[in-house]
């Protein structure tokens, strides 16, 4: 299984439209410092999977045919945005897995097109080819779902954003179920009272709650980036941050 982080950014992204601070001029100046709508790939020798759907390209990016599901975490904009222009074209449908919300984005289920929306539910498992998906409930302001991802050869995979620390359950759930790679909402710099979402403080304590191999940071706001320039904090051991375009082969990672 192969995992690719195709954006790592809060909504708003880096850069920050009309923002001057460092991390937004370095972004303007390197691409490689650009974070686009938080959303991954995750990818065997026959499936892909596209989690969250908050790229504007998204037509461009995945030909018909090419992608075998989209599964969301949740119906906020920079989750699901792209979906809007994807809906009206021609072709097979595309199935979309999301969480249970009566309300979702805007128009999208009154008007699916061409997406097929399925509902899951919180630890109910579900299959996407050789990949099973265990929904996790997270804490955010939205009704909201982060996935367990197990593939072939054991490899493992945890994705949970938007979220404001675990619910229990979600920890417990992933305490137990074997060496895992996780990617975690860190989308605020140290702060006194985070809300529906991680600060620097409380990602690493997700990571360290659950247990797993190594924390990827994302959903990264240009305030984290600005932060990490003028602070340039120590991470600790496991801890990485995630950028757009990185790729992470986990079945080279075995138990
Ligand atoms: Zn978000
Ligand atoms: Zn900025
Ligand atoms: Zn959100």
């Amino acid at each position: 299984m192969r995992v690719t982080f195709l954006g790592t950014g809060a909504a708003g992204g880096v850069p920050l439209y009309g923002c001057t601070c460092a991390a937004c001029q370095l972004a303007h100046q390197d691409p490689l410092h650009i974070r686009r709508p938080c959303s991954a790939l995750v990818e065997t020798a026959g499936t892909r999977v596209l989690i969250d759907a908050g790229l504007m390209d998204l037509h461009d990016r995945f030909p018909p045919g090419s992608l075998d599901a989209v599964v969301l975490t949740h119906y906020h904009p920079d989750h699901v945005q792209g979906l809007f222009h994807l809906r009206w074209g021609k072709g097979k449908p595309i199935t979309v897995y999301g969480p249970p919300d009566s309300e979702g984005c805007a128009d999208l289920f009154k008007h699916p097109g061409l997406l097929k929306f399925e509902t899951v539910h919180k630890h109910e498992p579900f299959r996407i080819g050789p990949l099973r998906w265990t929904p996790l409930p997270l804490i955010h302001s939205k009704p909201t779902l982060g996935y367990a991802i197990e593939g072939p050869e054991h490899s493992r995979w945890a994705y949970l954003t938007d979220t404001h620390g675990l619910p229990p359950s979600t920890a417990e759930f992933l305490k137990g179920w074997g060496p895992f790679q996780l990617a975690i909402d860190c989308s605020y710099p140290p702060k006194d009272l985070p809300k529906n979402h991680n600060d620097w403080h409380a990602a690493i304590a997700c990571g360290e709650q659950t247990g797993a191999q190594t924390t990827w940071l994302t959903h990264l706001s240009h305030a984290v980036d600005d932060w990490l320039l003028s602070e340039r904090p120590d991470l600790p051991e496991g801890v990485q941050f995630a950028r757009d375009g990185l790729c992470i082969d986990l079945t080279a990672h075995p138990r």
